[in-house]
């Protein structure tokens, strides 16, 4: 980059720097992300043009060769000429990702609603909260064979037009073994089309696993999610059956079961809240080795307020994730997003969104036909026999994507994860509108948790 050595150069006011308990310091700037860990000479350079100043200017106070490390810094967007604005350079960055929205190019997740009844009682269901589902049981709940085979078609037809031919399917979205009968129609159906690739997931609290689906899933290599919110005296007081009655050993069960047919599970999800708080600990990654089990997320309730301080959460994340990285587990979980974002990616060349749905990777097709981004939240997009109109420039679904976009969030403007959180869960969104400290709490634990794991990476690092 030729530097024009009169005009004058300033320190970005997106530009964020975080101390390490060492000598260290890593940069990163709010909008486009671009970290670096830098030593304090670095630093003190860059606190240079705290006002604005030239390089003619700078060549007065600074000895030796500079023009390498300003090149690297503007590129950075660390320092920008006066009339940068990051936010406008974004905006244009967002014409070609919405591009790719718009023409499906995005698309490869289907999420099936095969069900919206649920066996279980648990009162933090994410699903039941935010849809507020009024009943767990009924035939009402249940996808018919009618809308999964045209939910299935339709979405086919999309990506086929796109010229895709990979799709993930996910089964959810309460309990999908409550229709296993359509759940298996959805596997055979699926494999008899031959021009696309299918892969298989399905969220499953799998107390209905019996070995005959044992069997199917791994005939289909369903990928399996489920949970388990602690050992037992964690799990069972918040995973519980509708009398009330903990799960934990026929959850324990089920994994057993997987296991000698030669098909176990790797991986599953604690939910904390309130309740079961002061029973998570580093107890249930050891449990998780003596499984054998490698994937551990851990969410706190994305959808409701707990009584606990937000530092006490990133706490308990940071002292269980040390523990699970010691011990060669992936622990993980949506307040990771942001760090994982910020760390590997940048809107300058990887244009992002905090989840595969607001990307638009993923279409979910409801037992009624409706459509959304996620089958977990209740902003509705459209419906099956409309599926052509969502893609178009001005709809709710593409307003959606769009609105969120950082630079189009106001909610979001002047945060310090503005470009890697970008409104983070949509479902943490939507609940905030029944509970108005939700989404102030969720964000300052975004932040707090995101340099917490900014500062235990520069711990870590060798300059
Ligand atoms: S949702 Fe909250 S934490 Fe995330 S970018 Fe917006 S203001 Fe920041
Ligand atoms: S909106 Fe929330 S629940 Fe839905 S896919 Fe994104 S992170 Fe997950």
């Amino acid at each position: 980059m030729n530097i024009d050595s009169k005009q004058k150069y300033k320190k970005s006011d997106h530009l964020l720097i975080i101390k390490g308990d060492n000598e260290k310091s890593l940069a990163y700037h709010s909008i486009f992300n671009n970290p670096r860990v830098l030593d304090l000479s670095i630093i003190t350079f860059i606190n240079f043009f705290s006002t604005p100043i030239s390089v003619d200017e700078l060549k007065h106070i600074c000895e030796g060769e500079i023009a390498e490390v300003m090149d690297e810094l503007i590129k950075l967007h660390f320092i920008v000429p006066l009339d940068e604005n990051a936010r406008g350079l974004i905006k244009k960055m967002h014409v070609p990702f919405l591009k790719k929205v718009q023409h499906g190019t995005s698309l490869s997740r289907l999420e099936l609603a095969i069900s919206d009844a649920c066996n279980l009682g648990c009162t933090h269901c994410m699903h039941f909260k935010n849809n507020e589902i009024p009943s767990r049981t009924g035939k009402a709940l249940n996808m018919s064979i009618d809308i999964a085979k045209t939910s299935i078609d339709t979405f086919v037809d999309v990506v086929r037009k796109a010229g895709n031919n990979k799709v993930r399917v996910h089964f959810g979205n309460g309990e999908p073994l409550m229709n296993w009968k359509m759940l298996k129609y959805c596997l055979e159906y699926c494999s008899s089309i031959n021009d696309i690739s299918f892969s298989f997931a399905i969220n499953t609290n799998l107390t209905l696993v019996t070995k005959e689906i044992a069997e199917v899933l791994k005939e289909y290599n369903v990928k399996i999610s489920t949970s388990l919110d602690g050992l037992r005296e964690g799990n069972d007081l918040i995973r519980v059956d509708r009398e009330g009655k903990g799960t934990f050993d026929t959850i324990i069960e089920k994994f057993n079961l997987l296991k000698s047919i030669n098909y176990p599970i790797d991986g599953f999800s604690i939910t904390v809240t309130s309740k079961n708080f002061k029973h998570i600990n580093a107890n249930i990654l050891d449990f998780a080795i003596e499984m054998g089990i490698k994937d551990i997320s851990m969410d706190f309730d994305l959808v409701d307020t707990t009584d606990i301080p937000v530092e006490q959460c990133v706490a308990k994340i940071i002292e269980m994730r040390r523990y699970a990285i010691q011990h060669g587990l992936n622990f993980y979980g949506t307040w990771e997003t942001p760090y994982r974002n910020l760390m590997l990616s940048s809107w300058l060349n990887s244009p992002h969104a905090f989840c595969p749905a607001m990307e638009g990777s993923t279409i979910a097709f409801g037992v009624d036909g409706s459509l959304k981004v996620c089958g977990h939240t209740n902003s509705k997009i459209g419906t099956i026999s409309q599926i052509s109109d969502i893609f178009s420039p001005n709809s709710e679904y593409i307003n959606l994507i769009k609105n969120r976009l950082p630079g189009n969030n106001v909610t979001c403007t002047g945060c310090s994860i503005e470009g890697a959180c970008a409104g983070q869960c949509h479902v943490t969104l939507e609940s905030s509108r029944r509970n108005n400290k939700l989404m102030m709490t969720m964000c300052e634990f975004m932040r707090l948790t995101t340099e917490q794991l900014l500062k235990e990476y520069i711990s870590h690092f060798e300059l």
